[in-house]
């Protein structure tokens, strides 16, 4: 067959993107080659439905020790117990996870989007929001640290049957124990989705979920450094809480029923040469390599974070815990939104994104704080003492943001200095 030059082309002009350009969006990363080369391999063309050892297709010996070794590998990156690697994403992992523990129309507590929550943590527009009646808790202001004792009102008030803990936007560390007792006292499950942070938690730089949270969900290509996809993870197996049926009967065990939710209930076939670079990024997370290159994402995102507040910027709750901060652009630039300063660092080669500050005056759409994370340049292997100078260089786009000239030559300083840092083995 003719290669398709039309989409090879466009794979070739992504790749120069994504070599000569500053990385800032916090749920990115690059992967290594090997976990590329597994995500293209000849995997792909293989029908797997059910759990290895029990397929609906002939032919999966060999995909059933990929997954086996991908979900082993998982279990010790995050001390589960059990693991299902098979959600197509992070939103997907979720979906199974409110399948299993909600029916359709029950209470659950999330936080609240635009205080850095996720889409599937409730917002009206998606399935988290349509299905089930979410309520949502929210950070305080003057501190931009999630409410607990909020968090508590609300779930004696409303008796949720699960209490969701996570964020996108949030660079803060989570008291899961506290969260417990909050869900105790109501008898909620408790579940945290670490899509964002998982990599900090795996090696240690952040409270661990477990053993206080009943469910974790996490995607495993933000900090994770893998393939695009998702997990679900448990710690201690349970008895099925809503007394889950299929046609075969019920189900006995929480770990049972979040399986079939995954399969059948809202996937098909898993994508096992994805699963195959789970492993492959799972295998690497387990090296010391991988923990000093988490040291470095945090140790960037805090002088980061810092570079911000000196040049007057406020940054939403005063620094940063993890890889990720926010900021608002009020108190530096009140009459510039986030979409705009996103748009202007595209044509400088910078990419972050807009994203809605707590109390926000403006839409989703323009909102007015950006978010900005370290997981993806530190990769490349920029240390902190280069960071003053990418702020620097956002700083000056966005104080001159419609000054041709500036924009151009920063985006050719953004250019030359990516030089020094080489991305793909190929
Ligand atoms: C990114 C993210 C997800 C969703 O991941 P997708 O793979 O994009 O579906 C879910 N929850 C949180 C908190 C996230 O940040």
């Amino acid at each position: 067959m003719e290669r398709d030059n039309q989409i090879f082309s466009l794979i070739k002009k992504e790749k120069e993107r994504q070599l000569h350009g500053v990385e800032l969006i916090a749920s990115e990363n690059f992967v290594s080659d090997q976990v590329l080369e597994a995500m293209g391999s000849c995997l792909t063309n293989k029908y797997a439905e059910g759990l290895p050892g029990k397929r609906y297709y002939g032919g999966c010996q060999v995909v059933d020790e990929v997954e086996n070794l991908a979900i082993e590998r998982a279990k010790q990156l995050f001390n589960a117990t059990w693991a299902n690697v098979q959600p197509h994403s992070g939103a997907q992992a979720n979906a199974a996870v409110m399948m299993a523990v909600l029916n359709p129309g029950d209470t659950f507590l999330g936080l609240d989007l635009s205080h850095g929550g996720h889409l599937t943590h409730g917002s009206p527009v998606n399935f988290s929001g349509m299905l089930y009646r979410p309520v949502a808790y929210t950070v305080k202001e003057e501190t931009g640290t999630v409410d607990y004792d909020l968090m508590e009102q609300l779930a004696l008030k409303e008796k949720p049957k699960l209490i969701v803990a996570g964020a996108s936007a949030y660079a803060r560390d989570w008291d899961f124990k506290r969260m417990r007792t909050i869900a105790d006292k109501v008898g909620a499950l408790l579940m945290a989705d670490i899509a964002h942070p998982a990599g900090l938690i795996a090696k240690g730089f952040l409270n661990h979920p477990f053993p206080h949270c009943h469910i974790v969900t996490t995607t495993t290509h933000k900090t994770l450094r893998g393939p695009r996809g998702g997990m679900i993870l448990v710690q201690q197996d349970f008895e099925n809480p809503l007394g889950f049926k299929t046609p075969k009967g019920q189900l006995k065990t929480m770990t049972q029923v979040l399986d079939s939710s995954v399969f059948p209930g809202i996937q098909g076939g898993p994508l096992e040469h994805v699963i195959a670079a789970k492993a492959v990024s799972f295998g690497e997370a387990l090296t010391d390599s991988y923990k000093e290159y988490i040291a470095q994402v945090i140790k960037n995102a805090k002088v980061m974070a810092k570079c911000f507040i000196d040049l007057g910027y406020k940054v939403i709750s005063g620094g940063t815990d993890n890889h990720s901060m926010l900021i608002d652009l009020r108190t530096k630039v009140p009459d510039i939104t986030g979409k705009q300063v996103e748009n202007v660092l595209v044509e400088a080669d910078i990419t972050l994104n807009k994203n809605m500050v707590p109390f926000d005056n403006r839409s989703p759409f323009q909102a007015s704080g950006v978010r900005v994370g370290t997981p993806a340049i530190t990769t490349r292997g920029v240390k902190e003492d280069v960071i003053e100078t990418v702020v620097e260089l956002i700083d000056e786009v966005i104080t001159h943001i419609e000054d041709q000239k500036v924009i151009t030559a920063v985006r050719q300083k953004v250019n030359k200095l990516m030089e020094g840092y080489p991305l793909f083995g190929y």
